[in-house]
C-alpha cells in the first residue's frame, strides 16, 4: 500500500522536494514547482490530467550571480485571484476580460533573494516571469542566459517557424520571421540550426485518448511585454527541450549586446503557454494583452481601414506621382480609407510633390501612409528614404514634416533584430510617432509582443512570410493556402499581421497577364480578408480589378471591415484547413474558411452566431448565393482545393 501511494505521489507531482502547486480557476491546468537536487528550480504543467510540459528548469545566469542552481524556496505567496477587463481599438477584438490565479515563489541563494517567479494562470493560459533583485550594491545586471525551458512530452509534433540567421536575407535585413512553417514535424530538429521563433505550436496526445475521439491537446508558446527593457527571445531545440535563447551577436550590424540588461529590481518579459483540446484557445487568446498596459496615451483618436498599395502588383516602378494618383482615385472609387506609398517615393516623387499628392488624397478622403527604411548602420538596403528613422533628431524633424503635410502613418521596413537595443528603437519610434499623430506599421521586423495594447498608435508588423513572396516566386503561390491555415491560430492570434494579401489579379504584374500566377480562387481572396487581421489592411487589389474581377468580389471588398469586436474559432487543422468567425464593430458576423488540401473539402460548419432560419450570403465556388441556416445552426459546404468560403 505504501509503495502504491508513493508511486502515485511521484507520478502526479513531477519531482518533488518542497513542492508548490498553482492551478487555473477551473482546476484543469496545474503547475507544479519543485527544486532539483542541485538547487535548480523546476516546473511542470498538466492540463486536464495530461502532462503538457515535462519537468523543466527555471532560472537565469546573470552578471551578478548564477541563479540557475544552488537555490532554495525562501517564500511563497498565497494564490490570489486576479480579474481584469479592458478595451482595445486596434486588436483582434474590442473588449477583453480575464480571470486568473496568481502566485509568486521567491528563490534565494545563500539566503539572499535571487529572483521571484510569478505564475498567472487562467483557464487556457499560463504566463510566468521573473523578478530580479539587487545584489549587495549592484542595482543593475546583464542576463547572460536563461535556463527557462519547455520540455515537451515524447510523441509531440510541432508547427514551428525556423529562426533566420543574422544579417542575412535581402541586404542584411534578417532576421525577420519570414521562413516557412513546418507542419506536424517531429521534435528534435533545431530549425535551420538557429532554433525557432515565437509563437510556437505543438500537438500532443491526450492521456485520455483511448476514451475520447478528439484526443489532441494543442500548446502554443509565446512571450509578451517585450519593450526596451529586454530583448526578444527565440527557442533553441535540444531533443524535446525548447530552451529560451537570446538574439545572435551579429544582429543589428553586430552593434549592441545579444544579452539584455536590466535595472534592479526589474522584470523579464512574460513567457506564455496557451493550451486547449482544440485550437480555439489559441485563436481567441488575449494573454498577449492581459499582462501589459498602455505605455502612453493615444495623442488622438486613431482611425483604421482599408488601404490600396501599388507595390505588391506593380513593384518599385509604380512609385511615381501619376501611378500613385491613379491608386488614390482607385481607393476613392472603392470607398477605402488609405493608400500606402512604398519605397523610393523620396527620389521618384520628392518631398514637394509628395506634399501635393497628400493634399490631393485628402481631397478624396484618402489618408496616406509612407514607407521608410529603418536604417542607420544595420542594413544595406538602398531604398529610400534612408537615415531618417534611426536617430531621434532626424526622426523628429521628419515627423514634424509628416504631420505638417498631413501624412497619417508610416511603414518602417528592414529592422531585422531582436536585440534589446532594437526593441528600444521600436519603442522610441512608436512614442515619437504618437507625438506627431502617426500610426506605425513595421516590416522586415520582429514579432510584436503585446504592442497593440502597449502602444496605441501601433497598427501591425509583418513578421511573417507575407504577400511580397507571392510576387517574388511561384513556389509561394503554389502553397499559398497552406500558410493561411496556420496564421489565424498562431502568428495572427498573438499579434496584428501586415500580410498585404487578397489579390484579385490572376498574375502579380501590372498587365495581369504574366509573371507569378495566383492559383487560389477569388473566394479565397475574400476569405483571407477576414482570416488575416490587422486594423489597417494593405490589400493587394489593383485598379484593373474594377473591370477584370467579378463584381461580387469587388462589392465584398468595398464593404469588408478591418476593425473587429470579436473572434471565434470554428474548425481547422494547420496545414489542411481553417474556419474562423469575426464580428465587425457594427455587429456583423463573417465566417471565413480556406482549404489547403489537394481535394475538395466537405465540412459541416457550426455557425451558432446566426439564427436558425436566417438567410445568409454564401460565397463559394466563385459565386455568391443565398442560403438558409438550418435548425442545428450548421451549414454544409464543399470548399474547393485552394479555395475558400465566406458566410455573412
Ligand atoms: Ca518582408
Amino acid at each position: 500500500m505504501k509503495q502504491i501511494l508513493s508511486f502515485i505521489a511521484l507520478s502526479l507531482a513531477c519531482i518533488t522536494t518542497q513542492a508548490q502547486t498553482i492551478t487555473s480557476p477551473d482546476g484543469k491546468i496545474k503547475v507544479d514547482l519543485s527544486t532539483a537536487e542541485n538547487g535548480q528550480p523546476m516546473y511542470c504543467v498538466t492540463y486536464d490530467g495530461t502532462k503538457i510540459i515535462e519537468n523543466s528548469p527555471l532560472g537565469l545566469n546573470t552578471s551578478i550571480g548564477d541563479f540557475t542552481q544552488g537555490l532554495k524556496v525562501k517564500a511563497e505567496s498565497e494564490t490570489k485571484s486576479v480579474n481584469g477587463a479592458y478595451d482595445m481599438k486596434n486588436g483582434k477584438a474590442s473588449h477583453f476580460t480575464f480571470n486568473a490565479n496568481e502566485k509568486t515563489i521567491t528563490y534565494a541563494k545563500e539566503d539572499k533573494e535571487a529572483f521571484d517567479v510569478t505564475f498567472h494562470i487562467d483557464n487556457n493560459n499560463i504566463a510566468f516571469r521573473y523578478k530580479m533583485y539587487p545584489q549587495r550594491d549592484r542595482l543593475s545586471c546583464m542576463v547572460k542566459n536563461e535556463s527557462t525551458t519547455f520540455t515537451m512530452p515524447e510523441g509531440t509534433t510541432t508547427f514551428l517557424c525556423p529562426a533566420m540567421g543574422p544579417q542575412g536575407g535581402f541586404a542584411r535585413t534578417a532576421p525577420s520571421y519570414e521562413t516557412f512553417y513546418e507542419y506536424d514535424a517531429e521534435m528534435g530538429k533545431n530549425g535551420h540550426g538557429r532554433g525557432f521563433t515565437f509563437p510556437a505550436l505543438f500537438k500532443l496526445q491526450s492521456s485520455k485518448s483511448s476514451k475520447q475521439k478528439n484526443a489532441n491537446i494543442w500548446v502554443m508558446l509565446c512571450e509578451t511585454g517585450v519593450d526596451g527593457t529586454y530583448c526578444g527571445s527565440r527557442l533553441e531545440c535540444k531533443g524535446n527541450k525548447y530552451i529560451v535563447a537570446y538574439p545572435e551577436d551579429a544582429e543589428f550590424g553586430g552593434v549592441g549586446t545579444s544579452a539584455p540588461g536590466i535595472m534592479l529590481p526589474g522584470f523579464t518579459p512574460w513567457r506564455t503557454i496557451t493550451v486547449g483540446s482544440s485550437l480555439k484557445p489559441m485563436a481567441e487568446t488575449s494573454i498577449m494583452w492581459d499582462l501589459v498596459s498602455p505605455k502612453y496615451e493615444a495623442s488622438q483618436n486613431y482611425k483604421y481601414g482599408r488601404s490600396v498599395w501599388s507595390w505588391i502588383i506593380r513593384m518599385d516602378a509604380s512609385c511615381n506621382y501619376d501611378e500613385q494618383k491613379e491608386y488614390i482615385d482607385f481607393a476613392a472609387e472603392l470607398g477605402w480609407e488609405y493608400i500606402l506609398i512604398d519605397a523610393l517615393w523620396d527620389t521618384n516623387i520628392g518631398y514637394e510633390r509628395m506634399a501635393e499628392l497628400v493634399k490631393y488624397a485628402a481631397s478624396k478622403n484618402v489618408g496616406v501612409f509612407l514607407w521608410y527604411n529603418s536604417n542607420g548602420y544595420w542594413n544595406d538596403a538602398p531604398q529610400g528614404p534612408r537615415g531618417k528613422m534611426h536617430s531621434l533628431i532626424e526622426r523628429r524633424k521628419e515627423m514634424a514634416w509628416l504631420k505638417k503635410t498631413g501624412v497619417k502613418g508610416l511603414k518602417i521596413d528592414f529592422v531585422g533584430s531582436d536585440k534589446q537595443q532594437t526593441m528600444q528603437m521600436y519603442e522610441d519610434i512608436l512614442a515619437d510617432a504618437n507625438e506627431y499623430g502617426l500610426e506605425i506599421i513595421f516590416h522586415g521586423c520582429t514579432l510584436p509582443r503585446g504592442w497593440e495594447r502597449m502602444y496605441p498608435n501601433f497598427v501591425a508588423s509583418e513578421a511573417v512570410r507575407a504577400s511580397e513572396n507571392l510576387s517574388f516566386g511561384q513556389h509561394d503561390n503554389d502553397i499559398e493556402a497552406l500558410a493561411a491555415t496556420i496564421h489565424p491560430v498562431l502568428r495572427n492570434a498573438v499579434a496584428n499581421m501586415d500580410f498585404g494579401g487578397s489579390a484579385l489579379n490572376k498574375f502579380y504584374n501590372k498587365g495581369n497577364n504574366r509573371g507569378r500566377k495566383r492559383i487560389t480562387s477569388d473566394v479565397y481572396a475574400l476569405a483571407t480578408a477576414i482570416l488575416f487581421q490587422t486594423p489597417v489592411q494593405n490589400f493587394a487589389l489593383a485598379p484593373n480589378n474594377l473591370t477584370d474581377a467579378p463584381a461580387w468580389a469587388i462589392d465584398f471588398m468595398k464593404a469588408v471591415p478591418t476593425s473587429w469586436q470579436d473572434v471565434k474559432f470554428i474548425d481547422g487543422y494547420p496545414g489542411k484547413y481553417v474556419v474562423l468567425a469575426r464580428k465587425s464593430v457594427d455587429g456583423k458576423w463573417y465566417v471565413a474558411g480556406v482549404n489547403a488540401t489537394k481535394e475538395p473539402l466537405k465540412l459541416n460548419i457550426a455557425i451558432p452566431m446566426f439564427e436558425a432560419g436566417q438567410q445568409v450570403k454564401l460565397y463559394l465556388n466563385n459565386n455568391v448565393s443565398n442560403a438558409k441556416v438550418n435548425k442545428k445552426r450548421t451549414i454544409d459546404v464543399v470548399i474547393p482545393s485552394n479555395g475558400g468560403v465566406v458566410i455573412m
